[in-house]
């Protein structure tokens, strides 16, 4: 029975994009209960499996309490004054001697925004490098890069309404009905409500694909393809809205020209596929005669070396068609993380600044006034998986990793493990005292509080910037991340652009720097909450951005164009014909599949303590198309040994039609704290895509023999 004087708290979860509002009442013995908040826009009191255990996951089992330093060989527990000075000292020596490139972060779309303007600020304003990146690039980063080539921004234009109003319901390689939850029954409802139409395009038949209008099966790599002959189509059958195309947009010419030389026909499109010809017909036919027509596109586009040209054949499609920004017609990037959005607005990747601006000599000159930085950033620094490779070689460091756990989640995943082996100083900030980066050698340990303790912003994937408040006390001696860096940045000799007593404080700065000299040029503007009070941040509901100074906040971008590129058009892009970087051969004759479950969250630090949740899918497994399994002599239920060039694991056997012949589906939350035989990163191949720098995870050539 919880106590009736224990408040009810108004958060956000801390899963994925989707974003949810969340009502907490602590138990007072530690553990909360959950409820859904039927006042919050993304979810109107619904939560899913994940979100409803959430007071499962709130307790102290396994938590980091005090900050530790390595000495001789053990972690030993030390006062804050003494690990921070550790901390800053070793930090100090580094850039000394071999300047500011040889340090790094690696922050985490787990972050607050508050904690990734900290960050970001004192990496690239003050230390003077930009090598700041984020498990984000890991998630949304080709989504990002083909944003920014379409838009001149990263700029999503629809919102969670269009699932509603949409016709049309086209998911490109997401597993909704999983990963976004609380969003799929959005979209479930207005089939049933409005009958709107639902298409799942993905190599693997999920549960989003169940009891839908038509599910198209493409070939590992194929997307570009699919959206190059679907450009084709609308252009060829009088489809075009081409007053909109000739407002708005610019390059259309040669995009078509290059989308007729991948998939000219319906026939061409199909044998690149791999579909049928009626299939792509009937595609193309759905797309073509529903103006209200919303394509959502999630990590089986943006995990690809060539994830920015999918995303960006996706949205020729809706340029030449005038369906951007509209009531039910939108592209529309679904976000991994809980605050992806919020560590982009921040300029928490690698190669952005700050506040959506990048490093034009003229951005670099205004964030640094801004900032009063002493020491800015001038050019884009290392990319999360070059970040990496830089540390192997013994070029970086140091490196500060803060909740995320790169030793599972980063392709070849034991490479990355030894490379942490070579740091000078190695920091993570964490809430638990064991995991597989933790354990990968770290020198000093660091308590930051978890969800249910901080306090600060998210941002989910319609732009809507939500409160997560803390409603549990801080145990130990956790403090917040802003908090831990800023104590850093003072011993740094930083104290004035560090002296933040709160994180209210935090969000004023950036709230004013998003609406620094922003004429309307740029984006991302929350300018009309730069003045802020203590109480009204508290109090803060859920809102969209942009919410410019002096105007009614935005909903949607670029119905009637208004792009951030120079001349203010949309532009469209012509891809690269699309090839997986890797071949398949008679010793990995298979691709590797790689992907969430229903019940489980990355790493499963969180997520693994709940029974609940265990229960769903127990341990790790690999999935093989019944053609397959019998051809490589694996039995359902059995054990196989799964391997590529990179490394193997030893899985249970699932043979289901729901993967397609030729591929493989491994889940990426396994790693050697939870089973010692199931971490697929370790198996991924490190192909990046040549703008967003995201790395190819979804098609490793592998192969499978039993165990
Ligand atoms: Fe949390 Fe996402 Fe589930 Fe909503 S859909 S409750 S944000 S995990």
């Amino acid at each position: 029975a919880i106590d009736p004087t224990l408040r009810t708290t108004k958060t956000t979860c801390p899963y994925c994009g989707v974003g949810c509002g969340v009502l907490a009442t602590p138990d007072g013995s530690g553990g909360a209960a959950i409820a859904g908040d039927p006042e919050h826009p993304a979810n109107f009191g619904r939560l899913c499996s994940k979100g409803s255990a959430l007071g499962e996951t709130v307790g102290l089992e396994g938590r980091l309490l005090h900050p530790m330093i390595r000495c001789k060989g053990t972690l030993e527990r030390v006062a804050w004054s003494d690990a921070l000075d550790h901390v800053a000292h070793r930090m100090q020596h580094i850039v000394a001697r071999d300047g500011a490139d040889a340090v790094a972060f690696y922050l985490s779309g787990q972050l607050l925004t508050e904690d990734y303007y900290v960050a970001n600020k004192l990496m690239k304003g003050f230390i003077g490098t930009a090598n700041v990146d984020t498990n984000s690039r890991l998630c949304m980063a080709s989504s990002v890069a083909g944003h920014r080539r379409a838009f001149g921004a990263d700029t999503v234009p629809g919102c969670y309404e269009d699932l509603d109003q949409a016709d049309l319901l086209v998911l490109v390689g997401s597993n909704a009905a999983w990963c976004h939850p609380i969003l799929f029954q959005r979209m479930r409802r207005n089939k049933e409500e409005r009958g709107a139409r639902i298409i799942v395009i993905d190599p693997r038949r999920t549960d989003t694909a169940s009891d839908i209008d038509l599910f198209l099966g493409v070939k590992p790599g194929t997307d570009t393809a699919l959206f190059s002959g679907l450009f084709v189509h609308l252009a060829d059958s009088g489809a075009l809205d081409k007053d909109y195309i000739e407002k708005n947009t610019s390059g259309f010419d040669a995009a078509l020209a290059r989308a007729r030389s991948i998939a000219g026909s319906v026939t061409a499109t199909a044998l690149a596929t791999g579909l049928s010809e009626q299939d792509v017909a009937t595609f193309f036919q759905m797309f073509r005669d529903t103006a209200r027509t919303v394509t959502l596109y999630s990590q089986g586009v943006n995990q690809s070396a060539q994830g920015t040209d999918k995303v960006n054949a996706i949205l020729n499609c809706h340029l030449a068609t005038g369906r951007m920004g509209k009531l039910g017609a939108s592209p529309f990037s679904l976000t991994g993380q809980p605050n992806a959005m919020g560590g982009r607005e921040v300029g928490g990747l690698a190669n952005q600044l700050a506040a959506h601006m990048m490093f034009s000599p003229p951005e670099v000159d205004r964030v640094r006034r801004f900032w009063k930085a002493p020491r800015i950033a001038t050019h884009e620094g290392l990319k999360a998986v070059q970040m990496f490779e830089a540390i192997n070689r013994g070029e970086i460091k140091a490196l500060w990793v803060m909740g995320t756990n790169p030793a599972v989640s980063l392709p070849d995943a034991d490479v990355v493990r030894e490379a942490m082996k070579k740091l000078e100083l190695f920091v993570v900030s964490e809430n638990v005292l064991s995991n597989d980066t933790v354990d990968a050698g770290v020198h000093v340990l660091l308590p930051a509080l978890a969800w249910g303790e901080k306090s600060g912003t998210v941002t989910n994937s319609e732009r809507r910037i939500s409160r997560q408040r803390s409603f549990l006390p801080a145990p130990g001696e956790a403090r917040p991340d802003w908090w831990i860096m800023g104590e850093v940045a003072k011993r740094l000799g930083f104290g004035d652009g560090f002296n933040y007593k709160s994180a209210a404080e935090i969000f004023r700065e950036h709230a004013a720097l998003s609406a620094f000299e922003n004429d309307g040029n740029r984006d991302f503007d929350i300018g009309a909450l730069q003045d802020v009070s203590d109480d009204a941040y508290d109090a803060l509901v859920p809102l969209q951005w942009p919410a410019r100074e002096g105007q009614a906040p935005g909903d949607r971008f670029f119905a009637k164009g208004g792009f951030f590129t120079p001349d203010g058009k949309g532009r469209f892009i012509a891809p690269e014909v699309p090839a997986l970087k890797s071949e398949t051969t008679a010793s990995r004759p298979l691709r590797l599949n790689t992907g969430r479950i229903r019940d489980q969250w990355h790493t499963m630090t969180r997520t693994g303590l709940s029974q609940r949740l265990g229960a769903h899918l127990p341990e790790p497994f690999v999935e093989i198309h019944p053609d397959d399994a019998s051809k490589y002599g694996v039995t359902d239920d059995s054990f196989a040994r799964v391997t590529t060039d990179y490394g193997q694991c030893i899985l249970k056997v699932v043979v289901s039609d729901r993967a397609q012949r030729g591929t493989l589906f491994v889940p990426i939350h396994w790693s050697e704290m939870n089973t010692s035989h199931g971490r697929v990163g370790a198996l991924v191949q490190s192909f990046n895509d040549p703008f967003s720098g995201q790395p190819e995870s979804k098609a490793t050539p592998v192969s499978i023999a039993p165990y």
